[in-house]
């Protein structure tokens, strides 16, 4: 019997190997354990067509769908970070430390998250990770921990003042990015927001005068992506707390005691000890940690928050518990690295890669990084970069890792502010990989 896929006449489109011949190579056979069957047949599949259509030899199938293998199961591609924008949202926000991405690795099998091994009983969910959070902030007198920032202000906002009001300064009502604004989340919590002031200036009397017997609490928002110039004022949260309601701080960006680094960040513990009654803060921005939602405050709020419906909805991943206990008890993370990275460490390293990329036009600039999107918006911090030829930059962001910097004057600036040092092999890399092709 003939075999019409294994004729061997001479037209090339009927000699491509079957599927499952080329399947059985060894190289395809070991993708197969960590990438999938089926995404290593289609690999085989696009080769085989292919070969049929004359673009390759049929004998080079196999050679072809090995080549064109992703790296990994997940399409999430590792970037190197060169824009100088610390806390990058498309980019993912913080990086974790390498002590988080360990705890990260350890708890995805099954974990001991709601079990406590001693006794072999339930345990209160991520108990540690809260420890750790209370421990970082004693002047909470409790702490929960939820999806994001906006899971915290939508729980506050839900658990505390659905069908009531929530006063908030209109200098406050801000929109977050990518077209969300704060308002509009609040007003999906069934609570009423009553705005006082103006965009430029609030005081005191404004929230004093709204306060009545709907008042749930008042809110007090971190203008954490932008600032006001000039005739300005705003309430700080110690007058605020003078008022007899509860005051909601949502702080951004998760500094949980006041840095050095950032004099004008608010921080949980000030706040906290200013007389906020609940604090709301992001885990992935300052605090360098997974995608998180903080709240921390009076035992009493945090309880009902904890013990609300919607917090079920809002519950976190071990995943991010593991990460975030982990980001919390060890050392510097990456975030803290970036921000903290000398300016003279960083331009002898701009000098070392410049030196060893022959055939590059790459010089040595001064720059300028920022904290980014989370946090900080007046802040720069010295910075220097490597200067390519504008013409790298596309193909730099295509490769694996990737390459993402900034074009300025027909420049690619490669900041190095958020490049780990031992990520400078790879940047070089990266770069010849490109002068190569
Ligand atoms: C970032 C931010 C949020 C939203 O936090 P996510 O973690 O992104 O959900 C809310 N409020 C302020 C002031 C912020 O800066």
């Amino acid at each position: 019997m003939t075999d019409p896929h294994r004729d061997t006449g001479s037209d090339p489109r009927r000699q491509v190997p079957r599927t499952d011949a080329v399947l059985a190579d060894p190289r395809l056979r070991a993708a197969t354990a960590t990438l999938g069957r089926s995404t290593v047949k289609a690999a085989v599949v696009a080769a085989q067509e292919r070969a049929r259509r004359g673009e390759i030899p049929p004998a080079s199938v196999a050679d072809v769908a090995v080549a064109a293998l992703p790296e990994r199961a997940a399409s999430l591609r590792p970037v190197i970070n060169a824009t100088g924008v610390v806390i990058h949202t498309n980019l993912g926000r913080a990086p974790l430390s390498a002590a988080a991405v360990e705890a990260v690795v350890a708890a995805t099998g099954y974990t001991d998250v709601e079990l406590d091994l001693a006794t072999g009983r339930r345990a209160r969910r991520g108990r540690d990770a809260l420890a750790a959070l209370a421990h970082a902030v004693p002047a909470a007198e409790a702490v929960h921990v939820v999806n994001n920032g906006a899971a915290a202000l939508s729980l506050a906002a839900t658990a505390l003042a659905a069908g009531r009001e929530i006063v908030v300064s209109r200098g406050e009502m801000v929109e977050i990015g990518d077209g969300f604004r704060l308002p509009d989340l609040l007003g999906c919590t069934g609570a009423r927001l009553r705005e006082v002031g103006t965009t430029n200036r609030t005081a005191l009397a404004d929230y004093a005068t709204a306060i009545g017997p709907e008042t749930a609490f008042l809110l007090k928002v971190h203008p954490s992506n932008f600032v006001v110039r000039g005739f300005t004022s705003s309430v700080p949260v110690r007058e605020l707390a003078t008022l007899p309601v509860p005051v909601v701080v949502d702080i951004g960006s998760g500094l949980l005691a006041p840095d050095p680094l950032l004099p004008d960040e608010p921080d949980a513990a000030s706040a906290l000890e200013a007389g906020a009654a609940l604090v709301t803060a992001s885990g992935d921005k300052l605090l360098g940690g997974p995608q998180a939602g903080l709240l921390l405050g009076a035992g009493e709020l945090v309880e009902r928050l904890r013990r609300h419906p919607l917090a079920r909805a809002l519950r976190v991943d071990k995943l991010t518990l593991a990460a975030f206990e982990a980001t919390l008890r060890g050392p510097a993370h990456p975030v803290r690295q970036a921000l903290s990275a000398d300016p003279a460490g960083l331009k002898s390293r701009a000098r070392a890669l410049a030196a060893t990329l022959p055939g590059v036009d790459a010089d040595v600039v001064r720059t300028m990084s920022v904290v980014g999107g989370g946090g900080a918006p007046e802040v720069e911090l010295p910075s220097w970069a490597l200067a390519l030829p504008a013409g790298y930059a596309t193909p730099l962001r295509l490769g694996d890792p990737s390459v993402v910097g900034r074009v300025d004057h027909d420049r690619l600036l490669l900041d190095l502010r958020c490049v780990p040092d031992g990520l400078d092999k790879s940047l070089r890399e990266a770069i010849l990989a490109v002068r190569d092709a």
